[in-house]
């Protein structure tokens, strides 16, 4: 284990125990439950959007610890970011777990969610961690519910 798997498990860690916007929303203007049911992971992501800003979001569901951890840490990034921006983010996200994305050459706001880029090598885990950002747009395009499968 190096220093990056360290710092991957103890992120996931801190999620799992506190994961940040893990409540309902009472008046959200989009909502689309995900689910990933090769691993049995539901969320829920509750968005309230204002002209083409993201004001709040947040999630419930239950499932594992990559799915959490990612739920958790997509709604603090796009907290209060245009939804332009938080489109670009899932494609940036969505490339970077399917190995196309070299995040140590290629300029791009992932910040921290580089975290996951070790999924990409466990093609049952991919879809753990994206079903959150999957649930953002299906959510963002209006969609009644989204499936990973
Ligand atoms: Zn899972």
């Amino acid at each position: 284990m190096g220093a990056s798997d360290d710092l991957y498990q103890q992120v996931i860690l801190d999620h799992n125990r506190r994961p940040r916007n893990f409540r309902p929303m009472a008046t959200p203007t989009h909502v689309c439950p995900g689910r990933n049911p090769l691993c049995g992971d539901h969320v829920n992501i509750y968005l309230e959007v204002r002209g083409e800003r993201i004001e709040d979001v947040s999630f419930e569901g239950s499932g594992c610890a990559i799915s959490k951890a990612s739920s958790s840490m997509m709604t603090e990034a796009v907290k209060g970011k245009t939804v332009a921006e938080a489109r670009q983010l899932f494609s940036e996200f969505r490339a970077m777990l399917m190995g196309e994305l070299d995040t140590g050459r290629v300029p791009h706001g992932l910040g921290k969610l580089t975290i996951f880029k070790g999924v990409r090598e466990y093609s049952s885990r991919i879809k753990c961690a994206g079903l959150a950002w999957h649930a953002l747009v299906g959510a963002l395009d209006s969609q009644k519910q989204i499936s990973t499968e």
